[in-house]
């Protein structure tokens, strides 16, 4: 693969101007990176933040030209943004990881094809190509499983529980419903896991790479609600998951950060759930607890600078803030009770619509103990949760 350095001092560029985008940007502005941020909407955070901003529909062509003159390096913040964006970006500047690796990415059908194909681990899976198909496609399975739509679901939205052959006709309706010509389904075996786990890696052009600690998640409605740094007594599910997220970010021979989420069976055997190209929600401690974060290592990653040495200065546990939690923190009293806990660290993401579902922040629990560290974590999820003036 072709090595271009990119200098402190260039303009890195980045496709999606969210949270992630946002501490992507920050990351790069603090090692001396200008950043040109592209996101349509005028209100995401990272546009603040950038050197150069680029409020505008991602097809104007016009854009398109002076994006990619001014950067020397184009990366994403999410796996959502259209493929062929990239594929045209990356006829002028490299993209990292590249078009190819997204488009195998963002479509859940071809990435657990991708991987079973290449001998990974993964929920036994099947396509579904229309809702007609619904009860032969579970069938193939096994029941309890799970419909996603391949493309553009995240944080469990486009996912429908089918636990029971008499689930079939109400799915059936709601896939009939959201149908778009030619859509497409993939329908997953629901796996009994113990717990789910998640591995970030970095890893350059040159093939170099370098994981994080075993993280472990815990998920609510489909969204992230607490990771826990690092997985609690897992050396040899720590090993197992560096070297499948060595394995598989080599096949894809992908350049950049990539996350890895996966279920941990009651054997103790790992399932690939699926794969983010980029930093990773379940990332977010390594901005408080690691010595370089997931964010820095995309910069050092996107611009051929070497990695940064992975070092977890100290458990850690991160609570999403989702919706209301923001609205109920910005109350003085929980704020203040908040900040008062020694070691928690907090990152609000300076959106301005306060939506149910949407993540709005975190907030990272260091101590001497992950025990210490939970039991932080715990006592201010139950302030917010008590709180009576919360509403979405
Ligand atoms: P996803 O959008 O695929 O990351 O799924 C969101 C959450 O749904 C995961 O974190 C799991 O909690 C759950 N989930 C997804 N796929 C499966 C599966 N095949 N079996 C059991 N739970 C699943």
């Amino acid at each position: 693969m072709k090595t271009v350095v990119i200098e402190p001092g260039s303009v890195l560029g980045v496709l999606g101007g969210g949270q992630l985008g946002a501490m992507f940007t920050m990351a790069a502005r603090r090692i001396g990176y200008e950043v040109a941020v592209w996101d349509p909407d005028p209100e995401a955070p990272a546009h603040c933040l950038a050197t150069h901003s680029f409020p505008v529909s991602f097809s104007d062509r016009h854009i398109l030209e002076r994006f990619a003159n001014l950067v020397g390096v184009v990366t994403y913040e999410w796996e959502n943004i259209p493929a062929d964006l990239c594929r045209k970006l990356e006829q002028r500047k490299p993209v990292r990881p590249s078009s190819a690796v997204l488009t195998i990415i963002q479509d859940r059908l071809e990435q657990k094809t991708f991987l079973a194909s290449n001998g990974f681990p993964v929920p036994p899976f099947t396509t579904l190509t229309s809702p007609d198909q619904l009860a032969c496609t579970v069938g193939q399975v096994g029941y309890p499983a799970l419909c996603k739509t391949a493309t553009a679901g995240y944080d469990g939205k486009g996912q429908w529980r089918i636990v029971r052959e008499s689930d079939v006709e109400e799915v059936k309706r709601a896939l009939a419903d959201s149908a778009r010509p030619g859509m497409r389904w993939i329908v997953e075996a629901l796996v009994p896991f113990k717990r789910e786990l998640s591995i970030l890696i970095a890893r350059g052009s040159n093939g170099e790479s370098c994981t994080y600690p075993l993280a472990e998640n815990e998920h609510h409605e489909g969204i992230l609600r607490i990771t826990k740094v690092p997985a609690a007594g897992a050396p040899v599910a720590a090993e197992r998951a560096a070297i499948l997220a060595r394995q598989v970010v080599d096949r894809l021979e992908g350049v950049g950060v990539f996350c890895l989420e996966l279920f941990e069976l009651p054997s103790g055997e790992l399932l690939i759930n699926e794969i983010a190209p980029r930093p990773h929600n379940s990332g977010h401690y390594s901005l408080d607890a690691c010595s370089v974060s997931q964010f820095e290592q995309q910069v050092r990653t996107v611009s051929d600078m070497p990695l940064g040495e992975v070092r977890l200065l100290s458990p850690a546990v991160m609570v999403n803030l989702i919706g209301d939690d923001v609205a109920s923190l910005l109350k003085g009293a929980v704020c203040r009770s908040l900040l008062d806990i020694p070691g928690a660290v907090l990152h609000l993401y300076g959106k301005r619509s306060v939506r149910p579902r949407r993540k709005m922040g975190h907030v990272t629990f260091l101590a001497e103990s992950l025990d210490l560290a939970l039991a932080h974590a715990t006592q201010f999820r139950d302030g917010l949760a008590n709180d009576p003036t919360k509403t979405v």
